[in-house]
């Protein structure tokens, strides 16, 4: 079990105008289970790839257990990757694919059975011991794949989005067993994904990047509650964060024909910035449809069954969306007003940096 440290670390892929990762800051404790999260070229994989040793690191350095590796070839890093695609040895046994690292690595049979056996058992995979991979589901496959990496008993575990070829349903279920297997073991995790839900859910802190640049690295709770930018703010949550650039008035801003009330530090704040626009922030589930509130026209109504987003649009043009539980009272076309739920906080971000204002 050790901690990981990125310092300033960089990567340039030759022929590139820009890093691929820039000077990457980041301190993941000891049995931690970190997410670097993203969209598609934000650099996740590399950032995972140059802990692993199989990207150079062009600038800055990597700890591991508080010794820089940034010299150190992969192999002797002692680290186990996990990939979306788990290129399993198809001539070989599922016991034969989790043992073979165990088997480079010289150890006696006896000990490498017992060892397989025992990280089998701990994925339901005992009874697949002796079938081939094309005889698995592919949930099974992936559990192959995870077991291959805990049987080595790494000091890190790496991971790029190893749940992407399974479905819907069994990416649900895996990725609770994936969390709920790395909390056991205990073994210091940074798992990639493009998929904030999955960030959401399994990292105890998650790093979102983009392009190559790290934007805030918090608990999922924080990164919710407290997005550092408008990026994080619109990737985090689904449906996204309403953003929206208006005028300031008196006791908000103005949104078409009606005003979203601010909190009086936020107004003050708004001043002393010497603002006469912001961008604020309304999480869709912080709107409520009442008899007063911004007008707004019904477009779609997606029913969920447990709850219904309804994504509106004002004069002038623009979209709205609320967030209601069960049913959705309204009709599509319906005018309807919105107002803030009384107890929820409007976020506040620069109209032209993006960036947070106030707490
Ligand atoms: P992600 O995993 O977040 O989708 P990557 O780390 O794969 O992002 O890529 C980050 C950036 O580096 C992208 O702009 C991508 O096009 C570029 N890139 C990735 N791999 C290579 C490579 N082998 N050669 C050149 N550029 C690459
Ligand atoms: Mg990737």
């Amino acid at each position: 079990m050790v901690a990981i440290a990125y310092r300033n670390a960089s990567c340039i892929y030759s022929g590139a105008d820009t890093l691929a990762v820039d000077s990457l800051d980041l301190d993941i404790d000891d049995g931690e289970f970190v997410v670097l999260v993203g969209p598609s070229g934000s650099g996740k994989s590399t950032a995972l790839r140059m802990l692993a040793g199989l990207e150079a690191i062009d600038e800055g350095s990597i700890e591991i257990g508080g010794k820089d590796v940034t010299d150190v070839p992969s192999k002797d890093r002692d680290i186990a990757m996990v990939f979306q695609n788990y290129a399993l040895y198809p001539n070989k046994t599922v016991a034969e694919n989790m043992g073979f690292a165990l088997k480079m690595r010289g150890i006696p049979p006896d000990e490498r059975r017992r060892k397989v056996r025992k990280v089998a058992a701990l994925l339901d995979l005992t009874e697949y011991l002796d079938r081939k991979p094309a005889k698995l589901s592919g949930g099974q496959r992936q559990r192959v794949a995870m077991g291959r990496a805990i049987v080595r008993e790494p000091q890190v575990f790496c991971m790029d989005e190893p749940l992407s070829n399974l479905d819907a349903k069994l990416r649900v279920q895996t990725r609770t067993q994936i969390a709920a297997l790395q909390r056991r073991l205990g073994t210091t995790t940074v798992y990639v994904t493009h998929d904030q839900v999955e960030a959401m859910t399994m990292g105890d802190r998650v790093a979102v990047l983009r392009g190559g640049k790290l934007q805030q690295f918090a608990s999922p709770a924080e990164l919710y509650d407290r997005p550092v930018n408008t990026f994080v703010a619109g990737f985090i949550g689904s449906p996204a964060m309403n953003l929206i650039t208006a005028p300031i008035v008196a006791e908000g801003v103005r949104i078409g024909s009606s005003v979203l009330e601010l909190e009086r530090d936020q107004i003050a704040l708004l001043h002393e910035e010497k603002l006469v626009t912001v961008t604020v922030g309304v999480r869709p589930e912080q709107f409520e449809l009442t008899e007063a509130g911004i007008e707004a026209t019904v477009e779609l109504i997606e029913s969920l069954g447990s709850e219904s987003f309804i994504h509106t649009h004002t004069e002038p043009d623009i979209r709205l969306v609320a967030r209601c539980p069960g049913r959705a009272p309204v009709a599509l076309a319906e005018t309807v007003r919105l107002r803030k739920r009384p107890e929820s906080i409007v976020h506040l971000f620069h109209p032209d940096s993006g960036h947070r204002l106030g707490a």
